[in-house]
């Protein structure tokens, strides 16, 4: 049942969990919970699934078609956009354009993208950004199995006795996954988890063992792994005699490493290593779940595959409770690497070799299929900044963020002869520097499938109509086609017909050779697809899903058997310095998605984490004479950043961490990116986001700051700004070297006279504090002082803007910033769902309640999606 009178089924826009929502009408609006029948979650949903309600707004969405900064119509923006492409081609050729898209389309989306860049325009210039999280999974995974395919599935991290997490932050960056794993292990104690990351993170709320590896060092543990089941009598010769090549090489090229060496090399004690050795050799039943950790590395494909080798070696492949197990980050960035999204694959998995080009060319009818492969991400911007790719057209991503070097990205846009975006919002860093911007549908609007790390294909369904003239991706994409001369091969009438293709090609002149197979699938008409349930592929005649593959040690490869590939590790593209000598590393926070486009528009989701931070060890944090609270300057010889400083003794001595997802439309000089150098994998093309070196200064501030205001209000004159939602206000951090804040100036001269100003001014240089009250509202508050620990807490004063007038206590306490007794502090919000804070949690756990489920039953906290639960056992540890 896909729809009733009361629920739409689809899927969940942000991470590779795939995790099933329900989207039940609900007054004039939506409501959105997980949906209990959806295999990936079985209801659960994390904190940001959990807030998508509140992300349907059409604030800041792009509405229109717009040519060089005027709305024009679609005509003259798809005739425009096809004349450019067509003429640059004529005039310098194919691999003079290229497409930039994004693991955010849906599967239908993506395969009309690349078939016609790479069977129609004739060039290979189409690549993701999935390339960024997960591409050296995908060239590690064909280099072992001969096909870019998980083996296993979810149900599989519950049935195993070991869940060692390599690489991943689970808890943070796929937390359904992590409450999966958490849930099993709760129930059968016997379970061990590792968690193997040089930070102590949320996930590590679970381990029975964590290994704060050097940054950059997996290889070494996981090749050592391999000799010690050699010598342990781990490996099972059988398996590697019957399915297996290349073991023989692969043994020999690890055996010198022995636990002493491997400990030695990876920074962690003898005694760890040996265990997680002993743990892996004995335990059959292991999944070892690997992700952004291990890809984003100049050696991120051997990483991969010394994972798969243990694995291998023990003939822990596609059974049930033991699989090697690569997690995506994206929603479909496994339908992308299905359909070819990446530069060096031709669609439904097949490769760009000429018995494949001729077989695609052949189905597709395609008069100018590419021969050669595409340029990768960052070789592709590399080649718009110097001129060889003069048209360009990015969909739905936003790489003057996200890719390395992100201010080369900016630098070779602007000089870029043709920028094309399309999206769901012309606010982001790359849609600014466009010539043409094309509005696209949005999650709740469009309708297609997608792909999750288990390889389960779901039905994304539309639940709202189209805003304004947004289209979605698979026709913006027809149109131009259309345009450009190719109206038969690109005559659908929807995604239905789309998908109906892709099945087909997929299983084209198959036989079972290829692993990805939706042959089955090619038939189904337009109510079979819009009913269609959840299935992974390869799909059988009967319609049934295939959970685990290679059981039976059959390898997609010419011989039939896998490949044991082990090199020995190489160090880090970039090596720290005494003038750089920490290693940046970057990821997710728990409640917000990549650029913050759709995260950013939920106060409740900016509530946990409200500003850019680098986190450091304490040691570190001394050394670089930077304090808790205070800002920092990130710098190296690519860029520079600045962010809050947050002292922990969780990150590992030399390494500092950054998220990703502040940029250029909400924080003043907050893209981590500008710092990552762009060294990628020599094979994968995937860049090193884990392991730049950085000096970390102080930022010395004349003064701090923060209005809330009702209106968002130009940051821009500060150096420091931070921007984001509260309920009711926007809240603005702000900080300059200025020896004189000019700021109440500012704020006098934005906001005028009228009304009723009141301030404080104790004497001190730049302490000084404000209100603006509006017939009994208040519209602006400002606190701003030389020392930033002297600013009060945010959120009391932000629930003000919630009311319509102040009491009398409430307007004596607005300038003290602090509400009085009868109106606790609430703190740091911990639990986004219910709003609940560190103090009050801390005042909770004083009183009595020592448990998560005495929290939850005292505050509600943790009862909802649960994606706190990690830091109330944090907080329960250290007393409150
Ligand atoms: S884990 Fe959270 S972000 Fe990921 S798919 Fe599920 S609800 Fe969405």
């Amino acid at each position: 049942m896909t729809e009733n009178s009361d629920s739409i089924q689809t899927t969940c826009p942000y991470c590779g969990v795939g995790c099933g929502v329900l989207a039940s009408r609900d007054g004039g609006g939506y409501a959105v919970g997980g949906d209990p029948s959806h295999p990936a979650n079985l209801g659960r949903l994390c904190s940001k699934g959990a807030a998508l309600a509140e992300t349907l707004s059409l604030d800041d969405r792009l509405l229109y078609p717009e040519v060089d900064g005027e709305r024009v119509s679609w005509e003259a923006a798809l005739d425009r956009v096809a004349e450019k492409f067509s003429q640059v081609i004529a005039e310098h050729g194919p691999d003079a354009v290229a497409f930039y898209v994004s693991g955010q389309l849906l599967t239908e989306d993506y395969y009309v993208a690349n078939k016609l860049m790479k069977g129609y325009l004739g060039s290979g210039n189409i690549d993701t950004n999935s390339r960024l999280c997960m591409s050296s999974a995908v060239a590690g995974h064909k280099r072992a199995f001969g096909a870019d395919a998980v083996p296993g599935c979810y149900a599989d991290l519950e049935l195993a006795d070991l869940v060692t997490l390599a690489g991943s932050n689970t808890a943070w960056a796929h937390p359904v996954v992590f409450q999966r794993i958490a849930a099993a292990k709760q129930a059968r104690p016997d379970m061990k988890v590792v968690v193997i990351d040089p930070r102590r993170t949320a996930t590590c709320d679970i381990a029975d063992l964590h290994l704060a590896i050097r940054p950059g060092a997996d290889a070494w543990l996981f090749n050592g792994l391999l000799n010690h089941l050699r010598r342990e009598d781990g490996i099972d010769w059988s398996y590697l005699e019957n399915h297996m090549e290349g073991f023989g090489t692969a043994l020999e090229e690890v055996s010198g490493l022995d636990i002493p060496r491997v400990a030695e090399k990876c920074g962690l004690q003898e005694a760890d290593v040996a265990a997680f050795y002993r743990l892996f050799t004995q335990t059959l039943k292991s999944v070892t779940v690997f992700s952004q950790g291990i890809n984003q590395s100049a050696s991120g494909v051997d990483k991969a595959n010394s994972i798969l080798n243990v694995h291998l070696a023990t003939g822990r492949v596609g059974l049930p409770g033991a699989s090697p197990f690569s997690i995506t980050g994206q929603p479909n960035a496994m339908g992308g690497r299905e359909v070819g999204g990446l530069a060096n694959q031709l669609a439904a998995h097949m490769d760009i070799v000429p018995e494949c080009i001729e077989r695609v060319g052949r189905f597709w009818n395609a008069p100018n299929i590419t021969h050669r492969p595409g340029l990768k991400a960052v070789e592709l911007f590399d080649a718009v900044r110097e001129g060889k790719i003069k048209a360009v057209w990015i969909m739905a991503t936003n790489p003057a963020v996200s890719l390395p070097e992100a201010d080369r990205v900016v630098a070779a846009l602007k000089q870029c002869e043709f920028v094309v975006v399309s999206d769901v919002t012309g606010h982001t860093d790359t849609a600014r520097l466009a010539h043409v911007l094309l509005p696209a549908a949005a999650w709740g609007e469009k309708d297609g499938t997608v792909t999750n790390s288990e390889r389960r294909i779901s039905r994304q369904r539309a639940f709202l109509p189209l805003p304004g003239e947004a289209r979605p991706d698979w026709w913006i994409v027809t149109e131009v086609a259309r345009r450009m001369g190719y109206a038969a091969a690109f005559d659908y009438d929807g995604p239905a017909a789309i998908f109906r293709e892709h099945a087909a090609l997929s299983g084209f002149e198959n036989n079972g050779r290829r692993a990805f197979d939706l042959g089955a699938l090619a038939g189904m008409d337009a109510a079979a697809y819009d009913t269609m349930a959840p299935v992974q592929w390869p799909v059988r005649q009967s319609g049934h899903g295939t959970p685990r593959l290679f059981a039976q040690g059959h390898y997609p490869t010419t011989s039939g058997r896998a490949r044991m590939i082990a090199r020995m590790p190489r160090g880090p593209a970039r090596a720290t310095s005494a003038a750089q000598p920490f290693v940046f590393n970057t990821g997710r926070v728990r409640d917000q998605w990549h650029t913050m486009s759709r995260t950013g528009k939920t106060p409740r989701l900016l509530a946990h984490i409200a500003e850019p931070y680098v986190e450091m060890h304490p040691a570190d944090a001394a050394t670089a004479n930077v304090r808790a609270g205070g800002l920092a300057r990130v710098r190296n010889g690519r860029g520079e950043m600045l962010a809050r400083v947050v002292v922990s003794a969780d990150q590992r001595p030399g390494s500092v961490f950054a998220p990703i997802h502040w940029n250029g439309q909400n924080a003043a000089r907050a893209r981590v990116d500008v710092l990552v150098y762009a060294v990628t994998d020599e094979i994968s093309g995937q860049p090193e986001f884990k392991h730049a070196p950085v000096a970390v200064e102080p930022y010395v501030a004349g003064w701090y700051g923060f209005v809330l205001a009702r209106e968002r209000i130009d940051s821009r004159a500060a150096e420091y700004w931070t921007q984001v939602r509260a309920k009711a206000c926007w809240r603005h951090e702000l900080a300059g070297a200025e020896a004189v804040c000019l700021w109440p100036r500012f704020l006098r001269e934005r906001f005028g006279a009228a009304g009723d100003w009141i301030e404080l001014q104790d004497g001190a240089e730049n302490r000084y504090r404000t209100a603006l009250m509006r017939e009994g509202r208040v519209e602006v508050v400002a606190f701003f002082d030389r020392d930033f620990a002297a600013l009060p807490p945010r959120l009391w004063l932000e629930t003000l803007f919630e009311k319509d007038a102040l009491s009398r206590a409430e307007r004596a306490s607005l300038l003290l910033g602090r509400p009085g007794k009868a109106a606790p502090e609430v703190g740091r919000i911990v639990c986004a769902c219910f709003g609940v804070g560190e103090a009050t949690l801390g005042q909770a756990i004083a009183q009595g309640a020592g448990s998560v489920e005495a929290l939850g039953i005292k505050l509600k906290a943790g009862t909802h999606c649960g994606s706190c639960i990690p830091e109330l056992k944090q907080l329960l540890t250290a007393g409150g």
